[in-house]
């Protein structure tokens, strides 16, 4: 193995050209390889989480684009009970239609809440 092979790479974490002796050298600096590591441990701990959170909770996405919602898409959009949601009825916070035995609400209603 020669060590005199130089390589030209971008740092994966600030960026920078440097010249590398290995193929497999990702960082310009023992400092960038640190901050790299750290990055990347972080990040996919993160993406972990938000993939548990998916998973824990799958939300269909086309409740969101919906005009009119049954109880039960709102309790799904706003992660809230049956009970809360009927509640938030008869409280006045919501207005609902009934529509036979549906109730349904308008998804403006949803949306005035946070005014
Ligand atoms: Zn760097």
């Amino acid at each position: 193995m020669s060590s005199n092979i130089r390589i030209e790479k971008t740092c994966e974490y600030c960026h920078n050209s440097f010249r590398a002796q290995k193929v497999t050298t990702r960082y310009c600096s023992e400092l960038c390889n640190k901050r790299g590591y750290k990055k990347r441990i972080r990040d996919e701990k993160l993406n972990k989480a938000i993939e548990e959170e998916n998973t824990k909770r799958p939300f269909n996405p086309v409740v969101k684009e919906k005009e009119f919602l049954s109880i039960k898409e709102v309790c799904m959009l706003i992660g809230a009970s049956r009970w809360t949601v009927y509640r938030m009825i008869d409280n006045g916070l919501v207005k609902a239609a009934k529509i036979g035995r549906k109730t349904i609400i308008e998804r403006n209603e949803i949306n005035n809440l946070f005014l």
